[in-house]
Formats: structure tokens, C-alpha cells, sequence
């Protein structure tokens, strides 16, 4: 009966080695391979084992113990072989494993020859009722006590193994050796106990058994599903991203370290340990945005600890189990706070004026578009402002005053400016505001000017502040044509002391858009031949002609002769006028070389030098390469200089003006009187003509006043042995008096005025 009972154990025993090893097949790493030679090792120890407790024949008794305990061998062998795998230890214990293979075989060999020699045990039959008729070994031999010793060595090395790798490994890796170590320590626990109860029939391969079977399990399934859970549980925990595990009533069931941190450093959830707060919060944020067929969602919150605004980004998911049954709510946050903040400082810098900290110019003209189109009935006005001469600013006070004056600008934009006003930077000294029509006045604005003014102005230098107002009338133009009309308003009262604020009217942008055409057809009216000169004689009071003026005149294809006042400003301010000097220049030095070939070289031509000329060109080469191109005179040429070149860099003209005249030209100082710094100039260039504007004269009411003006200038420019001569001559009254004065020469209308050079020579030649 107990037999039969322990043969079911047995058969049931196979049949699990059985189902293990159809699950093992499939699995080719060492730890299974190792593993399947350890089962049919098992395998064959079980039917070793079942025909020896099952034969009453004694030649099959004996063998089949012999084999048993020679599998017994074995098993064990292959136990260990099994722990270096698992261990990972297999490369220390290669050529102890291979003497242990030697070993064993030689075992095999002893244990395979005791039913011929009988050297290992002898069989002795037992009779009972509960068992029946039975052989239990008996009389041990040296070869049975090798194998018993062999077996507790590889028990032993077993065990030391793996208790050796459990304390050696890391912390989480502790399980993965424990569990086996345990299930070995209670298999030799469990078979000493076994084998103290003395039973009929030796049950130690049970536990063999269920020793192999607690390997199979542990290390195939146990350990790696565990010890995945604990790497990803550990791997969830070190996350740089915040989670945590709400269950279906709301309560936190699990918040990783990074979630804790998130949530610990906001001042609403700061106490530690708990997270009520947070359920409520949580709560709270179901009720409000959670709809009942939502699986997830993601939303942006601003928190802030008190000191510092934190973006998280959260995701809430559903989670449910495979019924769709809630069983809570993941959330995951993620600190955005650092992107975002950078990208604010980046959008800042790509947008605002990083002196002033007000808009830039792009930003600026975004803006006013963006709220044009917002309020598109409410008319808005565009204000732009400029500093007359801001680079002496910076020249005189220094660059870090400059940008003061730069930062208060900034500063009372900031404080006059109300709700959808928008104002910025656009450059160097050049500011802009956009505002409703209706709240719009130029007090306030002029106040703020004058207080920046004041604050930099000292005895040499008056800072001056100008503001242009363009009413918005069409939302579709160009911001920056609305700027440019600002700008055109400014320009208009650039050179007034008094007026501040100038106002764009439409004839203003007519008159830009005339200079504009005169600059985009000079070149091709210089290759056509439409720009030449007109003289003016010069003359002695008795009207005998000495020379002439050449004066520029443009024949326009479609506006007829215009006068040198409506081009002549307009390509100074382009920067072309040298180009037109070097025309006219020719053009006077031509006809020299002409009137020399007619034996008149007494006549002379004045041409006019623009005070710009000399940034361009090499004036006094470009005129010794005409000279010397058409072989005239330098005398017959006579340079007519403005007084206000003069003002500055005194030395350098001063060396010009006496290298033209070293040349041979003949220098004379126009418009004088006009400027401010007359007699100065008078002091410091010894030119050789002095040409007297009379219009300079027109405004003063007193006519004695006037005159003595002009005869004391006359009488000066004698004294410094001056050639005088008076431009502007109108009427015999004016020529009268000035003959008194001892003038040399005349130009004016009362003699001619200017005329086309032919017509010039038929009149007087
Ligand atoms: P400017 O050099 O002072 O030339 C004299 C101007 O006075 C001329 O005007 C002439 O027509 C005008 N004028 C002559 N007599 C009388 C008079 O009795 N009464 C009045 N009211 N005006 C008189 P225009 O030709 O219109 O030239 C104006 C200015 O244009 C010139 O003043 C000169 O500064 C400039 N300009 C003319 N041609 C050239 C040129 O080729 N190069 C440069 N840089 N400037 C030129
Ligand atoms: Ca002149
Ligand atoms: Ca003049």
C-alpha cells in the first residue's frame, strides 16, 4: 500500500517533470539548458528509484539502487553545474566542474560493478504487512561512503555558492539568489528531517524533486517577474518625470520621487508626507474638467511656490481593468517651467529692445497691425520721435549717458502709455507710438520732451527732440510707410529751434515723392545730356562783362527747366550732388577751352563747390584733371566756395583752399554773410574774392541799415586785398549805392540773368 502510494507520488512527479520540460524546450538560454539536463537527470532517478522500490526480483533491486545512486551523483552534479550558471560563475569553476565530471564518471563505474562485487551495499529483504516484500541496502562498503561524501560536497558547494552571491550581489539582485538558496537550505533541512523519521521506503529523491522543481519555477518565472517589477518600479521611482496613481475614491496610492518633489515644493501641497492637499486638488480638477467618457488628458498648470511661477504639463489617464473597469487614475507631470521660460526669454529677445526693454522695431510694427485690425473703427495715430544730432550726444556725454537718454525716453513712453497703446524702439534715437486718435494730444508728449531736454543741455550743446504725427486713415498701408510719414513730418521742422511737433499732411508726401522721382531719374538725365549750364554774367558797374556763373539747369522731359532749388537740396540729401559738380565742372571747363581758342582767355566762369564734394572726391585733383585735360587757365576758373564749408575742420580746408590756389585757381567765398561765422572765416582763408549775397539783406526793413552792413564788409574785404563782388543786383538804386562802396563786380538781374551759354556768347562776346 505505502508502495503503491509512493509510486502515485512518483507518477506524479514525472508528470511534472513533464509539463516543466515542454515549457523549457522552448528556451535555449543556459540557465534553462541547465536547468532540462537537471530533469532528466530527475527522470531517470525517479524510475531508478520507483523499479528499485517496486522489485522483489534482487539482481533488479541491486542494479536499479546501484544506477539510483550513482543518478544521485549526478543530480547533484548537475544541481551545481545549474548554480555556476545561475550564479554567473561558470568561467571561475570551469576545471573544478571538469575534475567533478571525472569524478562522477568514475562513481558511475564503481556504483555500476556492485552487482557483480557487491563492494558498495549488500540487499537485505524485508518482510512487513503494511509494505510487503522489500530490499533495503545494507552493509555499506569505502565506495558508498566516497559517494555519500562526494554528494555532501556538492551539496555544501551548492549552498556556499549561492550564499556567497547572495551577500556579494546588489540589493536588488538579493532575491534573485535568496529564493534559491532558501529552497536548498530547506531541501537538505526537510531530507535530514526525513531521514531522522527512519521511514520503510527512503523519500529523499521527493525532495530532490521538489528541490529541482523550486529552481524551475524561481528561476525561470519567480525571480525575472519580480525582479522586472523592481527594476521598473525602481526605474518609475528614479523617473525624471512625476507619477503618480490615484484609486477610484481619490487617494494617492502611489506618487514616484520625482511626483513628490513636484508637489512638495509648491507652497499649497508643502507638507511633507502628506497629500491630502493634493487629493483635494486632484479632486477638484476631475470634478471640473474630467468628462465621463474621457480616457485621457493632458492640461498645462501655472503653480508657483511662493517665489517662483512652475509649468507642469500633466497627463491623466484612465485606468481600467480588462472588464473596463476603473480602477483609478495615472498621472504623469512633466516640469516644464525651464523650456518655457526659455522660450520667454527667447520670444523677449526676438521682440523687445534689449537696452530699453520696450518693443523692437519688427514687434513694434507686429503690434500695431494686430491691434489695428483688433479695433478696426477706431482711428489711431502714429507718433515717431527723433533726437537732433544723437551721435554728439554720445560724442559729448558719453555713450552711457546717451543710452540714459535713450532709457527715459523709454521710461515715460512706459508711463503715459494706457491699455492698447503700443510704443517701441526702431532704431539708434528713433521711437514710436501707436494710440487711439481720441486720447491723443502733444502736451504731454512736448512735456516729456522738454524734461529730456533740459536734462541734456549744458552751455555748448542743446539737445533737441522732434516729434512727427501721422493720423492713420487707411489700416491696409504699410506700417512703415506710416512711420516713414512720421518721419517726413520730422524732417520738415529738423532745422526749426522753436517747433517741436509737426503734423503729416498729404502735400508733405507729394513733395517726398518729387524728391524721390528727381533721385531715381538724375542718372539717366545726367546720360542724356538734359542737365547743362546756364551763365550769369559778371560785371563791372559799367556793365562790361568779365565772366560768369555757371548754373546748373535740369530740362525736364516733362516738368520743363527746372530751377538748381528743386534738385540741388534733394541730391545733396541722396548724396549725389558731387556727381552733378563734376558735370557742371566739365561742362564750364569746356566752354574755357573754347572761349580760349577764340582768344578770349580775360573771361573767366565761376562754378560752385558743394560742401559735401570733398567726402566724395579729390576735389583738387578732379580739377587739375580738367585743367590739364582741356588746357586751360586755372585763373579763367574761379571756385566758388560756400561760407559754411568753413565752419568745420578748419585746418584741412585751409590746406585746400591754398593748394587750389597754388595751382592757379581762384577762390572766392559765396553767400557770405549768410552764415554765423563770417568774419572768422575772413581771418582764417585768404581767399581771393569775397561774393556778397544781397538777399541775405532783403529781410532787414531799414535800408541805411543795410547798406552800412554791406559797406563795412566791403571795406574789410579791401583791407585784406579782396576781390568784392555783390550777387543779387536788382535795381539801378542798389547798384548805385553799392558803386559808392567800392564794389569790383556785379551779377545780378539788373544786368542778366542766367541764360544758356550761346545765348550768353551772342549777348556779350
Ligand atoms: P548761388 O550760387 O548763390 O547762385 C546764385 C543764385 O542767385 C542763382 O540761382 C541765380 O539765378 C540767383 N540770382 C542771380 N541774380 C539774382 C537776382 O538779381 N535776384 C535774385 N533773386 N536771384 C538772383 P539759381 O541758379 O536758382 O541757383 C540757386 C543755387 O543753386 C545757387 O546759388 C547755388 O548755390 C546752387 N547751384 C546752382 N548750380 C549749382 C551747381 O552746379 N553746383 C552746386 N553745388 N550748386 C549749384
Ligand atoms: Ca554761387
Ligand atoms: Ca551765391
Amino acid at each position: 500500500m505505502i508502495r503503491l502510494m509512493y509510486l502515485g507520488v512518483l507518477f506524479v512527479m514525472i508528470a511534472l517533470v513533464f509539463a516543466a520540460a515542454t515549457v523549457i524546450r522552448k528556451r535555449d538560454d543556459a540557465v534553462s539548458k541547465s536547468i532540462s539536463s537537471l530533469f532528466l537527470m530527475i527522470l531517470f532517478a525517479i524510475i531508478t528509484n520507483g523499479v528499485f522500490v517496486m522489485s522483489d526480483v534482487e539482481v533488479i533491486a541491486l542494479w536499479s539502487h546501484s544506477l539510483f545512486l550513482a543518478s544521485i551523483d549526478w543530480l547533484l552534479l548537475l544541481m551545481l553545474r545549474y548554480t555556476v550558471v545561475y550564479t554567473e560563475l561558470v568561467s571561475r569553476f570551469d576545471k573544478a566542474m571538469k575534475l567533478l565530471y571525472v569524478i562522477a564518471g568514475v562513481e558511475t563505474v564503481l556504483l555500476g560493478l556492485n552487482p557483480f562485487f557487491h563492494h558498495v551495499f549488500l540487499l537485505s529483504k524485508l518482510q512487513s504487512n503494511s509494505v510487503g516484500t522489500y530490499y533495503v541496502p545494507r552493509s555499506y562498503g569505502m565506495t558508498f561512503y566516497v559517494h555519500l561524501v562526494f554528494s555532501y560536497i556538492l551539496v555544501v558547494w551548492i549552498i556556499a555558492l549561492l550564499a556567497y552571491k547572495t551577500i556579494k550581489t546588489t540589493r536588488v539582485y538579493r532575491k534573485k539568489y535568496g529564493v534559491v538558496l532558501l529552497s536548498m537550505i530547506l531541501v537538505v533541512v526537510f531530507d535530514a528531517i526525513g531521514l531522522s523519521l527512519k521511514p520503510p521506503i527512503d523519500i529523499s529523491l521527493l525532495f530532490y524533486c521538489l528541490g529541482c522543481f523550486a529552481i524551475f519555477y524561481f528561476s525561470l518565472f519567480y525571480v525575472p517577474r519580480s525582479m522586472s517589477e523592481t527594476i521598473l518600479s525602481t526605474a518609475v521611482q528614479m523617473a525624471d518625470m512625476g507619477v503618480a496613481c490615484f484609486d477610484v475614491s481619490g487617494k494617492c496610492i502611489y506618487i514616484n520621487y520625482r511626483g513628490r518633489q513636484m508637489v512638495q515644493r509648491l507652497d499649497r501641497f508643502s507638507i511633507e508626507g502628506d497629500y491630502r492637499e493634493m487629493e483635494v486638488y486632484f479632486a477638484q480638477w476631475l470634478k471640473e474638467h474630467w468628462q465621463p467618457g474621457d480616457e485621457e488628458q493632458t492640461y498645462t498648470e501655472k503653480l508657483t511656490d511662493g517665489y517662483r511661477q512652475f509649468v507642469y504639463e500633466f497627463t491623466v489617464q484612465r485606468l481600467t481593468d480588462e472588464e473596463d473597469g476603473l480602477l483609478g487614475y495615472f498621472v504623469n507631470g512633466t516640469d516644464r517651467t525651464e523650456e518655457v521660460e526659455q522660450y520667454e526669454e527667447e520670444h523677449y529677445r526676438a521682440t523687445h529692445d534689449m537696452l530699453t526693454g520696450i518693443y523692437n522695431e519688427h514687434y513694434f510694427e507686429e503690434k500695431v497691425l494686430e491691434t489695428l485690425n483688433k479695433f478696426p473703427d477706431t482711428p489711431y495715430v502714429m507718433i515717431t520721435s527723433d533726437i537732433n544730432n544723437f551721435k554728439l550726444v554720445n560724442d559729448l556725454f558719453g555713450t552711457e549717458r546717451g543710452d540714459e537718454v535713450l532709457k527715459m525716453f523709454a521710461h515715460m513712453f512706459r508711463k503715459y502709455a494706457k491699455e492698447n497703446d503700443i510704443y517701441g524702439r526702431l532704431a539708434e534715437d528713433h521711437f514710436a507710438f501707436c494710440m487711439p486718435k481720441e486720447r491723443f494730444a502733444s502736451e504731454p508728449f512736448v512735456n516729456v520732451m522738454k524734461m529730456i531736454e533740459e536734462e541734456f543741455t549744458n552751455d555748448y550743446f542743446r539737445l533737441q527732440i522732434k516729434m512727427g504725427v501721422y493720423e492713420i486713415h487707411d489700416i491696409q498701408e504699410p506700417i512703415f510707410v506710416m512711420i516713414d510719414k512720421c518721419n517726413l513730418a520730422i524732417a520738415r521742422i529738423k532745422d526749426s529751434f522753436s517747433k517741436r511737433v509737426s503734423i503729416f499732411d498729404d502735400q508733405l508726401f507729394l513733395e517726398e515723392m518729387e524728391k524721390n522721382r528727381i533721385i531715381n531719374e538724375f542718372d539717366g538725365a545726367l546720360s542724356a545730356g538734359d542737365i547743362n549750364i546756364y551763365l550769369q554774367a559778371q560785371t563791372t558797374e559799367d556793365g562790361k562783362v568779365l565772366g560768369a556763373e555757371a548754373l546748373a539747369r535740369w530740362q525736364h522731359q516733362e516738368n520743363g527747366i527746372l530751377s538748381p532749388c528743386a534738385f540741388i537740396p534733394v541730391l545733396e540729401q541722396a548724396g549725389l550732388i558731387w556727381r552733378l559738380d563734376m558735370y557742371v565742372w566739365e561742362l564750364a571747363v569746356k566752354r574755357l577751352a573754347k572761349w580760349k581758342e577764340q582768344g578770349r582767355e580775360d573771361m573767366h566762369i565761376s562754378v560752385n563747390i558743394s560742401a559735401q564734394d570733398q567726402y566724395h572726391i579729390d576735389i583738387f585733383q578732379v580739377l587739375k584733371g580738367l585743367v590739364e585735360k582741356y588746357g586751360i587757365n586755372p585763373k579763367c576758373l574761379r571756385l566758388e566756395i560756400t561760407e559754411s564749408i568753413f565752419i568745420t575742420e578748419v585746418e584741412h580746408h585751409i590746406q585746400l583752399v591754398k593748394r587750389l590756389q597754388e595751382y592757379g585757381f581762384e577762390i572766392a567765398i559765396d553767400d557770405f554773410g549768410s552764415g554765423y561765422s563770417s568774419l572768422n572765416i575772413l581771418k582764417d582763408i585768404s581767399a581771393n574774392e569775397l561774393k556778397i549775397d544781397m538777399g541775405f539783406l532783403q529781410g532787414v526793413k531799414d535800408v541805411k541799415r543795410s547798406e552800412s552792413i554791406v559797406s563795412s564788409i566791403v571795406e574789410l574785404a579791401k583791407k585784406l586785398d579782396m576781390f568784392v563782388i555783390v550777387e543779387g543786383v536788382e535795381t539801378e538804386q542798389q547798384l548805385q549805392s553799392l558803386k559808392k562802396m567800392g564794389c569790383d563786380a556785379y551779377q545780378g538781374f539788373y544786368f542778366s540773368k542766367p541764360i544758356p551759354e550761346e545765348e550768353f556768347e551772342q549777348r556779350f562776346m
